[in-house]
């Protein structure tokens, strides 16, 4: 087992093949959710996983799971998956690489005739992006009970086309409930999507926390008035005291170790330049992988915009209309064993964008495993990663699938 390796080739191929469903000019693909496209690459998965041996289950909102059985059929298996949507304009390898790299590691068993001590699941979310059907991460989120199935099947895009409807109309509107699956643990594959591994010329990312995120609406509540007859000591400038915000905004995230701030959007009132602005709207953005962190830069932000208040005389009106809270990888320590035991050099590392197992953490020990990506580029046409690169993600996830497997099964000896 130790000697055990995928077949780089073999993944490549299949990356190339499936990144031509739905391939753009500029060499990326566009295969947006429920269309007849995620059905042609959700078509070709399955007979895949069928070739090598598994049975396939589809849930009740288009999660896949193709099952190949192990010593013990009893015991939790392990699971591995990503997503085969993309956006309008992705690459060929965000989700995609995931999914196909746990093809590989299914097929490289099959081939091998390895019977491994619990059974293993390779599976498909559905909705991953976002961006067809909101949220993003939908099947993983629905599956793990964060979200409601009947509201969520009832989603429309932007023509008004339901979700359920699209599922049932390509043929993967499952029976299986939600949560279903008797697993013990997942991994996921996934490049990394930044340029942290690429700078520090690591191969492996150990991923060990997901990012939290605080959500805000700001409103700053001033008095317009005229900008050449109104001295400056009795002005309620709100453009002034949003200023003062924003900057802190970038100090707060300067503050903290891994910390990332943003205000991304505004709107001033009444925007005109001789008079001195009376409402200003704008978003904050606060991140951060540690939770007590995160919760100190969101204490910093409110007791900033009240002394701002105080001080420049007017209101300012904090909103944190939504919190998703850090992950906390539990499994990981199976994947760093397995990048040390096949010699790969690796960095702990935490993830900046949402994934499925970040909400597959809610239920059972979950690891992530980063690969690098050139010049950290992903959600654009031009995302790519080496074959040697992809090979060496697919070899730690074989290895951590085997160990977590081995380990499941003798957790259950005793
Ligand atoms: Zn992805």
């Amino acid at each position: 087992m130790q000697e055990l390796r995928i077949n780089e080739q073999r993944l490549w191929d299949s990356l190339m093949q499936m990144g031509e469903i739905g391939a753009t000019a500029k060499g990326g693909c566009n295969r947006l959710a429920g269309t007849d496209l995620d059905k042609q690459a959700r078509d070709l998965f399955v007979s895949w996983c069928k070739e090598a041996g598994c049975d396939i289950t589809v849930d009740k909102i288009g999660n896949i799971f193709a099952r190949r059985p192990g010593k013990n059929n009893d015991l939790p298996a392990v699971g591995t998956g990503s997503h085969l949507d993309t956006q309008p304009t992705g690459g060929k390898f965000d989700g995609v690489f995931g999914v196909l790299s746990g093809v590989e590691v299914l097929r490289t068993l099959h081939e091998q005739n390895i019977e491994t001590p619990t059974a293993m699941e390779f599976s498909v979310w559905t909705n991953e992006e976002g961006s067809r059907f909101q949220p993003a991460m939908q099947g993983s989120g629905t599956y793990v009970g964060r979200f409601d199935l009947a509201t969520e099947l009832d989603k429309t895009d932007v023509n008004g086309i339901r979700l359920g409807d699209e599922l049932d109309r390509i043929g993967y509107l499952g029976e299986a409930d939600m949560g279903s699956r008797h697993l013990g643990a997942f991994f996921e594959t996934h490049i990394e999507q930044g340029p942290i591994l690429e700078d520090e010329d690591k191969m492996i990312g150990v991923v060990r926390l997901g990012q939290g995120i605080r959500w805000y609406n700001i409103e700053v509540e001033g008095r317009p008035s005229h900008s050449g007859t109104t001295p400056m000591h009795l002005r309620k400038d709100a453009m002034l005291a949003a200023s003062l915000i924003v900057a802190e905004i970038e100090a707060i995230a300067l503050r903290h170790d891994n910390g990332l701030g943003t205000v991304g959007f505004m709107q001033v009132y009444p925007n005109s330049r001789n008079t001195i602005p009376g409402n200003i709207k704008f978003s904050g953005d606060l991140r951060n992988p540690v939770p007590e962190v995160l919760a100190t830069m969101h204490e910093e932000l409110l007791t900033f915009c009240d002394k701002v208040a105080e001080q420049k005389n007017l209101t300012i009106n904090v909103d944190p209309f939504w919190y998703f809270a850090p992950v906390e990888f539990n499994a990981s320590n199976d994947v760093k064993a397995a990048a040390e035991k096949l010699g790969y050099s690796h960095m702990d590392i935490y993830a900046g964008a949402g994934h499925d197992a970040c909400y597959m953490a809610d239920l059972v020990p979950t690891g992530m495993i980063f690969t690098p990506c050139l010049n950290g580029i992903s959600h654009n046409e031009a995302e790519y990663s080496s074959p040697e690169q992809c090979a060496a993600g697919a070899n730690v996830l074989l290895h951590t699938m085997l160990e977590a497997s081995e380990r499941i099964a003798n957790e259950f000896k005793k």
